[in-house]
């Protein structure tokens, strides 16, 4: 039988990473040997202090019902950690907890938009921006980001993009998918439109930790800003702490409240012991952010020099977080045939670039949060299908 569905959910979208996933497995299951590029998750455990404080919650009682918004010994530390690290002067009334920094953009595009609003966002960007934005009735406005200027905004394009009915911009660096950062004076120059045209910024600062030169600046320190930005955090990519699920916002305003609302009409409140575990994680030793960050960013020298060293590939280097975004256009596929190539044919599985929007296409993004073991593994294969296609 075919349940009828209602038409909102037509103009739902998806990650492609979890449909790679799947297919990955089913040829594992088969008996072939993938390395795994797709997923954007660090491959290090949970520091064990966290672990430990995560599961002596569970034993202490930590297992009932808690505030919808979230802890408040745990906003109070999220309040601190931002506040110290972006020179921001939020209240922990402003922070609302969440399983995991995703929903915070469902709820966020719910809570402010509708049908008549625009929402700009980067393309190629993280895929649930555009399909909350479909979601919630109003139009996307995608931003191209390109390679020429390091996926950075082009000011000048985003000018052309910004309407009477422009309620909203999302931001994210460093980014999703092509490791971009936005420099201050980006920042700047967005804050002044922002202000100029009244439009909130949802800033996803998820990667904030995971930054290779320089320091993050976050729009919300701007003057006039933090009223009319959104910033999103999470402990999954800094902490390694992806399966917990466990994120925040923190919000201009009265949005908090209507946030909150959110989280009651939907899961309640994140879990208990989670948040626990997350206090323990900002409040605990930090020597683990660090050792991360240091791996990382030798896997980035690692994978993006022997990607460069490929005939028909470049790859600029990345400042932040954990993917390589080449151009593969010199190979002459589309990158959604070249990742299927290399999938199938050569066991690395990877990214298509226009997963993440129509100006991807030509770049496969490759994570490189994996050993430099797997990342060898994936460049020789890489390098062997590009010379099979004779160049
Ligand atoms: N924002 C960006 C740009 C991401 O890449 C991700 C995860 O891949 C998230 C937010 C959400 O992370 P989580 O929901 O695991 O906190």
């Amino acid at each position: 039988m075919t349940v009828r569905l209602a038409t909102r959910m037509q103009r739902l979208g998806t990650e492609t990473a979890f449909e790679v996933l799947v297919k990955a497995r089913a040829l594992e299951a088969r008996g072939k040997d993938v390395v795994h590029l797709e997923v954007g998750e660090p491959d290090f455990d949970t520091p064990e202090n966290i672990i430990q404080a995560g599961a002596s919650a569970l034993q202490n009682g930590w297992t009932h019902y808690g505030p919808a918004n979230g802890l408040p010994d745990l906003r109070e530390a999220i309040t601190n950690y931002i506040n110290g690290a972006r020179g921001t002067a939020y209240d922990a009334s402003q922070v609302v907890v969440t399983p995991g920094g995703k929903p915070v953009m469902f709820f966020v595009m719910l809570a402010l938009l509708e049908a008549g609003d625009e929402a700009i966002y980067p393309d190629p960007g993280f895929p649930i921006y555009g399909s909350m934005i479909n979601y919630s009735g109003a139009t996307p406005v995608p931003l191209a980001l390109r390679e020429s200027s390091g996926f950075r905004f082009d000011i000048e394009e985003l000018k052309s993009k910004i309407t009477d009915r422009t309620r909203l911009l999302i931001i994210n660096s460093p980014a999703n998918p092509t490791g971009g950062v936005l420099e201050q004076g980006d920042l700047e120059q967005i804050a002044e439109l922002a202000i100029r045209h009244d439009f909130l910024v949802m800033s996803d600062e998820i990667y904030a930790e995971l930054l290779y030169e320089g320091t993050h600046h976050s729009i919300a320190a701007l003057p006039g800003m933090q009223e009319r930005t959104i910033i999103l955090d999470g402990f999954s990519k800094t902490y390694a702490m992806t399966g917990w699920r466990l994120g925040y916002g923190l919000f201009p305003g009265n949005l908090a409240e209507s946030i909150t609302k959110l989280m009651v009409n939907s899961v309640s409140c994140t879990s208990m012991a989670v948040q626990r575990a997350g206090l323990e994680a900002l409040t605990g030793p930090q020597d683990k952010v660090a050792e991360f960050r240091n791996a990382f960013h030798q896997r980035r020298d690692l994978i993006v020099n022997g990607l460069n060293a490929i005939n028909g590939i470049s790859c600029v280097m990345p400042k932040g977080a954990f993917y390589a975004f080449p151009n593969i256009t010199g190979t002459g596929k589309t990158s959604r045939e070249f990742a299927d190539l290399l999938l199938e044919e050569y066991g690395v599985a990877g990214l298509a670039g226009t997963s993440f929007g129509a100006a991807g296409e030509g770049y496969l993004r490759l994570s490189y949060a994996n050993s430099e073991a797997n990342l060898n593994k994936a460049l020789e294969r890489i390098a062997t299908a590009v010379k099979d296609l004779g160049l």
